[in-house]
């Protein structure tokens, strides 16, 4: 959404509020994609002394895999934007400045940034979640797998057998 400041660009102590749906369903990260939902986009846009400020944010619930277990999860994610906007850049700190278009400023891509950028943070099922086992690929949250602990089933019967005759080498042995 473009937001047009024309009218409070020259006008000290006004503000223009903002808020509404951002479609981010077709961003593509680490072959998900985390915003299914809308993205909710609210803010103002403050004059405050000659001084464009504005201060956002973006709300949505992410749909995304938690990265030990891969079951779908959801994330609540609200990303604050807080920035200045200018029509022309004067100084040299132009970093943390954002120029206008012909008075407007794009929100959307300010946004999506933004939440793009938010997405670089883990998400866990849960803090202690135990993934999944390397070997077999059973969810460890569910309990243990049998790696390394038992015998596959067949193994194992071949395990009891041989444990018998053993058992009956040593009967032998005592008689
Ligand atoms: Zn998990
Ligand atoms: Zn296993």
């Amino acid at each position: 959404m473009r937001l047009d400041l024309r009218d409070i660009i020259h006008r000290p102590g006004e503000v223009k509020t903002f808020a509404y749906e951002l479609d981010l369903s077709g961003v593509c990260h680490f072959r998900e994609r985390p915003f299914s939902r809308p993205v909710k986009v609210s803010g103002t846009v403050r004059n405050a002394a000659g001084a464009l400020e504005l201060s956002g944010e973006a709300e949505t619930v992410l749909d995304v895999a938690c990265d030990r277990c891969l079951k779908p999860i959801t994330v609540e994610l609200s990303v604050p934007v807080e920035t200045l906007l200018a029509e022309e850049l004067e100084g040299e700190e132009d970093d943390e400045i954002v120029l206008l278009d012909k008075g407007a400023v794009e929100l959307d891509e300010l946004f999506s940034t933004a939440c793009i950028l938010a997405l670089d943070s883990k998400h866990l099922c849960r803090e202690d979640c135990k993934g999944l086992c390397p070997t077999c690929g059973k969810d460890l949250n569910e309990g243990p797998c049998n790696c390394g602990k038992e015998l596959d089933p067949r193994l194992a019967v071949l395990a009891k057998l041989l444990d018998n005759k053993e058992g009956s080498q040593d009967k032998d042995e005592e008689a």
